[in-house]
């Protein structure tokens, strides 16, 4: 998981580097090469737009990249059941997040989910 969103953070920090060039470039392309002086307005406006957005992915992957960090080894995931008692705990697993469809209960065979997640200080035995 760790690894997985640290990529997709360099892939977002890509994106944004390569719109704040793009918008660079339509900047210098509207402010100084006459054949496109006629479209200038909308280069400019494309170009503000994708700097906009840039920063937007900027933010938005640095602000996903922080609960990473926080996973922990010590993170337990309970399973229950919609039709019968069952239940189960697991360690916690990439992916995982409350009330997300399991398939099929071991128990019933009626449909489990996850109850809860939870971290535990230390190991109860
Ligand atoms: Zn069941």
């Amino acid at each position: 998981m760790s690894t997985a969103s640290r990529k997709r953070q360099s892939l977002l920090a890509m994106v944004s580097i390569g719109l704040t060039l793009v918008a660079f470039i339509l900047f210098v392309l509207a402010t100084f090469v006459s054949q496109v002086a006629s479209y200038s307005t909308y280069i400019m406006f494309v170009g503000l737009a994708m700097l906009i957005l840039s920063w937007g992915i900027y933010f938005l992957g640095g602000r996903t990249m922080k609960p990473a960090q926080n996973q922990k080894e010590n993170v337990m995931t309970v399973i229950g059941c919609k039709n019968c008692d069952y239940r189960e705990e697991r360690q916690f697993a990439s992916g995982d997040y409350v009330t997300k469809e399991l398939g099929p209960c071991k128990k019933c065979s009626g449909s489990s989910y996850i109850r809860a997640i939870y971290e535990v200080e230390t190991k109860k035995e």
